[in-house]
């Protein structure tokens, strides 16, 4: 499968090219940068440390998706989005694991989907998928007297809060409750507030160091305490998960898919 990896100068850029090179069936054949961007010219494999792949970085995504299959992409929402409209122009797989959307702003996404195959997840690893399945299972059963809390960190350089992957653990929760996550979240805590309103999913962030990324979702009732966690300790992780699901956009008709559906995770 040839895949373009745009963002290639990020740190998601430069592992998902190391992870294309790894994996069988799958290659570079582009990698695109921003406009101006001081790294534009030098070669996509020796900025991911895998040597020399005689691919260098462009700023002509429209050129690049016109000769692929696919295109990896975690970049910012409205380059995302833009890249979305020229893949399914190419009518082209696009993984999608840019985070930080706001309310409402991925709509555009679905209008992209009648004609590229969009995978779009805050989170493209397989342990991640499989707890926010365990978290809609373990919100059913437990009745709202557990208060539901979502504990994330990450890294010194993280702009977006909370992380993707926490909203998508509190949309599981919220899933799981029948309830709807916007009417429910609680995003913020500061100063002195009315006592915690009882259904509500709460959310905390911390910001530090290199953390790659902790996820616990805490279910608190009277007396006792259920947590499930998640610790991703390599990037590559998601890079990886990113690949597969290229792969298995690859055979799909277009659509919006999730992580849960590249996995079979989604009953
Ligand atoms: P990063 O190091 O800042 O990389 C983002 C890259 O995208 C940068 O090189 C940036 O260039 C580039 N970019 C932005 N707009 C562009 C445009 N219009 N055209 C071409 N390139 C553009 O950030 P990161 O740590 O790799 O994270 C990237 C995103 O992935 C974030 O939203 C993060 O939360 C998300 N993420 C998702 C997962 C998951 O599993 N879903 C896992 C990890 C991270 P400039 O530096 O010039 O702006």
């Amino acid at each position: 499968m040839r895949l373009v990896v745009v963002g290639a100068g990020g740190r998601m850029g430069r592992a998902l090219t190391r992870a294309v090179t790894e994996a069988s069936g799958a290659g570079v054949v582009a990698a695109i940068e921003r406009e101006g961007s001081e790294l534009l010219g030098q070669d996509a494999g020796e900025l991911a440390g895998v040597g020399t792949l005689g691919v260098p970085l462009t700023d002509d995504p429209l050129t690049a998706f016109a000769g692929a299959d696919g295109v990896l992409d975690f970049t910012a929402p409205a380059a995302s989005l833009w890249f979305a409209e020229l893949a399914a122009q190419a009518r082209i797989v696009h993984v999608i694991g840019t985070t930080g959307w706001a309310d409402g702003e991925d709509e555009p996404l679905l209008a992209a989907a009648r004609h590229a195959r969009i995978i779009k997840s805050g989170n493209m690893s397989l342990g991640v998928n499989l707890l926010a399945n365990l978290v809609r299972r373990a919100a059913a059963a437990l009745d709202a007297d557990f208060d539901i809390e979502v504990l994330e960190m990450h890294h010194k350089h993280k702009v977006d809060a909370p992380s993707g992957t926490a909203l998508l653990l509190g949309e599981a929760a919220a899933a799981g409750r029948g309830v709807d996550l916007a009417e429910h979240s609680v995003r913020a805590r500061d100063g002195i507030s009315d006592p915690r309103r009882g259904g509500d999913i709460g959310f905390a962030t911390l910001r530090g160091g290199s953390v790659i990324g902790e996820h616990s979702v805490i279910f608190a009732g009277e007396g006792e305490r259920i947590e499930l966690t998640h610790r991703a300790e390599d990037r590559q992780l998601f890079a990886r998960g990113a690949v597969k699901a290229a792969l298995w956009g690859f055979d799909q008709k277009p659509g919006f898919y999730s992580m849960a559906d590249v996995l079979g995770l989604t009953s």
